[in-house]
């Protein structure tokens, strides 16, 4: 599916969204490349003509990290490419990242005065054209121009903890300015959830490797197979003379449904069967070591990125049925709607108003079949949503042989528990400045899902940007801070 591009392309809400060209469906079910195959320049120039160039531009405001959007787009329009990659690299280090992965209708495309009567600006699509564009070049003028590069400011180093979006955009920040940033991430791969979570139908492992060897490129040294809170603590990094320590560990821990048979084989959370597909590479099997067990007819608890992604992927691992049981209806559910649209065109079904309350093995404790309660929408919630209820005596049994769990996480207690003195809130996260992202511990600062619960990759990164620019300013003063 391509779209056509305009002889004479036309500025705003009349002239109809550039459409992003896509593998079929029938074809992707099969494969694990990206869905989305991105614009060429023809497309890209036509979606640039659109942008009307508001004075007051509300999709900035929409942005967490705060692009300059009419400023790139005006670039891509004048067919400045390297312009527009400076643009938004001034404030988003992972631009092909952010292109692909964020909720843009619910940030800068939310945002967009084009949205008020007709359809936004495709501003993610654009984004991402101007970063893939840009990858082919080298390293450290990607970043930050050549002679950033070479500035090095002897004696200052920092520490991130997690090698994430937040600890990432601290690390791209904070080596641009020449300070030393040593990452320490605890499994093998550098990335967190852009390589072990987010499938690579969504998000090339390769885009990641090539954003984080830019920043080896300048400077960043990265320490995989380090556990902080057990290799190494926070404590222990401050008196190594660090002047200054970044925790950006997510919130990995899976959270689980606690009905009866939840622990039968067959039963997964989705960190691991994603983990065990993504880093294992079981998507490649028999290419590579691991396979991964997949059921015929799959159930996917959850309706965010983490339930849809866990549901496209059983069905490309080769899973008959794959079926999405949420308590609520469509119209709540939490995911981007781009993956919800795909997911469908892709045959995932859902199972809407629908909870499960107990799993049922056979005489091996193998997984055969879940119970099922019919739920009813009430009054919303605190979140806003509306709160589902259940209809007494009205349940049902399914068939199934696999279920994925993916119904949120939390934060994993290892670097709380071995750094004194460092506040945490109730539910375990670490306390940090909204502001500063500064902890109860002068010098250690806290950023993304670690600090908020799960949440998205830019506003993991708009913690990371904030932080930086506080340990920026303590290091080398306001002046060194744009
Ligand atoms: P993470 O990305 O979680 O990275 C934390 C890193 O720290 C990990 O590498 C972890 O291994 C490491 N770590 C943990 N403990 C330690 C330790 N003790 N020592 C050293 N290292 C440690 N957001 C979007 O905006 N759009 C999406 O489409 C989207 N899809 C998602 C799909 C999935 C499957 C998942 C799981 C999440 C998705 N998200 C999405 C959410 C988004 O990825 C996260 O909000 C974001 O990655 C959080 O960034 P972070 O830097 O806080 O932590
Ligand atoms: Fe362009 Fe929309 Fe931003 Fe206005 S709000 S500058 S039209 S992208």
């Amino acid at each position: 599916m391509c779209a056509t591009v305009p002889a004479e392309p036309k500025k705003g809400a009349k002239t109809p969204r550039t459409p992003m060209p896509e593998q079929d469906p029938s074809v992707r079910v099969t494969n694990f490349s990206e869905v989305a195959l991105g614009y060429t320049p023809e497309m890209a120039a036509a979606e640039a003509a659109r942008c009307i160039q508001c004075k007051k531009p509300g999709c900035v405001k929409g942005c967490p990290v705060e692009i300059n959007i009419p400023g790139f787009i005006a670039k891509v329009k004048a067919g400045d490419l390297d312009g527009a990659y400076k643009v938004i690299k001034g404030t988003n280090a992972l631009p092909a990242v952010c292109g692909r992965v964020c909720p843009q209708e619910n940030q800068c495309e939310g945002s967009c005065i084009l949205g008020k009567k007709g359809e936004p600006v495709a501003i993610g699509r654009l984004e991402r054209f101007v970063a893939d564009t840009f990858m082919a070049k080298d390293a450290c003028e990607q970043l930050t121009g050549d002679e950033a590069c070479h500035l090095q400011r002897e004696g200052l180093k920092v520490a991130c903890i997690g090698s994430g979006p937040s600890s990432l955009t601290v690390a791209g920040y904070l080596s641009s300015l020449g300070v030393k940033v040593h990452v320490y991430e605890a499994l093998h791969e550098l990335g967190g959830v852009l390589v072990y979570g987010i499938p690579e139908f969504r998000l090339p492992k390769a885009i990641v490797r090539k954003e984080i060897q830019a920043m080896s490129a300048q400077g960043v040294e990265f320490f995989p197979n380090w556990v902080g809170g057990k290799t190494i603590t926070v404590p222990e990094l401050l008196e190594k003379g660090y002047n200054a320590v970044f925790i950006g560990v997510g919130a990995g821990l899976p959270t689980f449904l606690n009905v009866p048979g939840e622990n039968l084989i067959g039963v997964f959370s989705a960190n691991e069967f994603l983990t065990r597909v993504n880093l294992g590479r079981a998507y490649n099997f028999p290419k590579t070591d691991t396979p991964a067990f997949i059921g015929k007819h799959v159930a996917v608890f959850g309706a965010g990125n983490v339930a849809l992604d866990s549901a496209r992927t059983a069905k490309r691992m080769g899973a008959e049925k794959v079926s999405i049981v949420y308590r609520r209806t469509e119209k709540e559910m939490p995911a981007r709607l781009e993956e919800l649209h795909h997911a469908k065109e892709e045959g995932i079904e859902l199972l809407c108003l629908n909870a499960p309350i107990a799993f049922h093995g056979d005489e091996n404790g193998r997984l055969k079949s879940m119970s099922l309660q019919r739920m009813e929408l009430g009054e919303p919630d605190e979140s806003g949503r509306c709160r589902p209820i259940a209809c007494e005596g009205d349940t049902c049994t399914l068939d199934v042989d696999m279920a994925i769990v993916a119904v949120g996480t939390s934060a994993n207690p290892l670097i709380t528990q071995t750094t004194p003195g460092l506040e945490k809130t109730k539910r375990g996260y670490v306390v940090a400045n909204e502001e500063t992202g500064e902890t109860s511990l002068p010098g250690v600062f806290a950023g993304g899902d670690i600090v908020t619960g799960a949440a998205t990759v830019i506003s993991a990164m708009g913690a990371g940007r904030k932080a930086a620019k506080e340990i920026a300013k303590r290091l080398l003063g306001e002046a060194a801070v744009q």
